[in-house]
């Protein structure tokens, strides 16, 4: 088994963060696997250096231990233009120019129901989106969105959930068709300025990295359903997944990154322990 723990470096680790990377290293080393630890830095608008030797030092602290080098995704671009250039040959994708303000305004001319909202936001409404593939070289600095109609004629693409989604989803999990194109629709896979978007860098990271266990929190669990798409339509492995509930503050309320209150930077400074925070986040005293 294989598992990773994979953060941004835009922002101080919280108990969220903790909780999700003691849980992968936990399920390594109870199956004795190997847990990995991958630098998320993609959007570099955001990355700080700082944050990501803070965010080391606080891992470090809690007791997780990974190989180094460890894999920064902002070093792999080639790989990220590689799995691009394949589903641009699949005629799978298509440049978008939309702004935020012109998905909000083109859902927002009256309709029956409320706009659908996916994974990523307001479901996008095919502005851009071509009536044939586009035909020539792929555009290199272009917003690229997945034509999800056509993507999904490849056939479905279950995964295994072993933790549960927010409604309890475990077990197989297949997405009907009707659901990806409506409910998820065209997700933008290349952002004009950042290269890969999120979607596309996390399957191919966790394909190179031979990741056999996804273990994260329930909020990317949709998302799953985009990664077990993409993984199928350019030849990858599709893990297992291993979806977590959230940390929540004392309100229920989820903790977000900016949530400096629950840094483990905090928790740290005022004299807690590693085991105090696998308290607080309720897991069991750790086995060496
Ligand atoms: N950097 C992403 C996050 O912090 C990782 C998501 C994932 O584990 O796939 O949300």
């Amino acid at each position: 088994m294989i598992t990773r723990f994979a953060p941004s470096p835009t922002g101080p680790l919280h108990l969220g963060h903790a909780f999700s990377a003691l849980t992968a290293q936990d399920m390594a080393r109870a199956a004795g696997g190997a847990f990995l630890l991958r630098i998320d830095d993609l959007d570099q608008s955001r990355a700080r250096p700082a944050w990501e030797t803070q965010l080391k030092d606080d891992l470090r602290w809690l007791g997780l231990d990974w190989p180094e080098p460890c894999r920064r995704e902002s070093e792999h671009s080639a790989e990220y233009h590689a799995a691009l250039d394949l589903l641009w040959q699949q005629g799978l994708l298509y440049p978008c120019g939309c702004t935020r303000r012109d998905i909000r305004d083109a859902l927002s001319a009256p309709q029956e129901s409320a706009p659908l909202t996916g994974p990523d936001g307001l479901v996008y409404p095919g502005t851009c989106r071509p009536a044939h593939p586009p035909t020539g070289p792929r555009p290199r600095d272009a917003t690229l969105r997945l034509n999800m109609r056509r993507a999904c004629a490849i056939g479905p693409a279950p995964f295994t959930e072993t933790g549960a989604g927010p409604l309890a989803e475990t077990g197989l999990i297949a997405t009907p068709r009707a659901r990806m194109i409506e409910g998820i629709g065209d997700v933008v896979l290349s952002r004009q300025g950042m290269g890969a978007a999120y979607h596309l860098a996390v399957v191919v990271d966790d394909a190179a990295q031979q990741i056999t266990h996804v273990v994260r929190g329930e909020d990317l669990f949709d998302a799953t359903r985009i990664h077990a798409l993409l993984q199928r339509l350019l030849g990858l492995p599709t893990p297992v997944y291993h979806h977590h509930a959230l940390i929540r503050d004392d309100s229920g309320k989820r903790l977000a990154k900016r949530d400096d209150a629950r840094a483990i930077a905090l928790f740290r400074a005022e004299g807690r322990s590693p085991a105090d925070i696998r308290a607080m986040v309720g897991l069991t005293p750790s086995v060496p």
